[in-house]
């Protein structure tokens, strides 16, 4: 059994040059630390609150939102099952350039607490709901991996809500 957190960073403002606006990202830690495979990369909110379903999303992607671009060309598989969250990260999770998928694949596998893993699901969803609102108010922020893009249209689409009630 492993344990899973994800949480929203904000950062503030450079006072000059540089950005203006805080700066949104994701800290995923697992076992309380974070996951070796996913170093230089930025986390996707909104692949995570898809990880609601099974399938393979790209959790951990570039920090400009295109997992190719930083060598991610196999994202996290995820399996729910009656009790408990699996979930299959390649190893490596990120190619160096030029570099090939070692055959056959190998993944380091992780279990999540069923219970645990949506709380963290619908945490993630109620601090995007909040950046969202704040947005709406006339904040700006630099959201990191275009992650806010992928959040924001699944809070649009009301799939959060999905997620919050299981
Ligand atoms: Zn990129």
């Amino acid at each position: 059994m492993n344990t899973l957190s994800i949480t929203l960073i904000e950062t503030a403002p450079a006072t000059s040059g540089g950005h203006h606006h805080p700066e949104i990202s994701f800290d995923l830690r697992i076992d309380g630390e974070p996951h070796p495979g996913f170093a230089g990369l930025s986390i996707d909110p909104g692949a995570f609150v898809e990880s609601h379903d099974d399938g393979e999303f790209f959790v951990a992607t570039c920090g400009c939102g295109v997992p190719d671009c930083a060598g991610v060309f196999d994202g996290v598989t995820v399996i729910h099952d009656a009790t408990h969250v699996h979930w299959k990260i390649p190893e490596p999770y990120a190619l160096a350039d030029g570099a090939l998928q070692p055959e056959p694949m190998t993944y380091a596998e992780f279990s999540f607490n069923a219970d645990e893993y949506h709380q963290q699901l619908a945490g993630v969803v109620a601090a995007l709901q909040g950046v969202a609102q704040r947005e709406e108010a006339g904040e700006q922020f630099s959201i990191e991996a275009n992650a806010g893009i992928s959040a924001f249209r699944i809070l649009k689409w009301g799939l959060g809500g999905t997620t919050a009630s299981r």
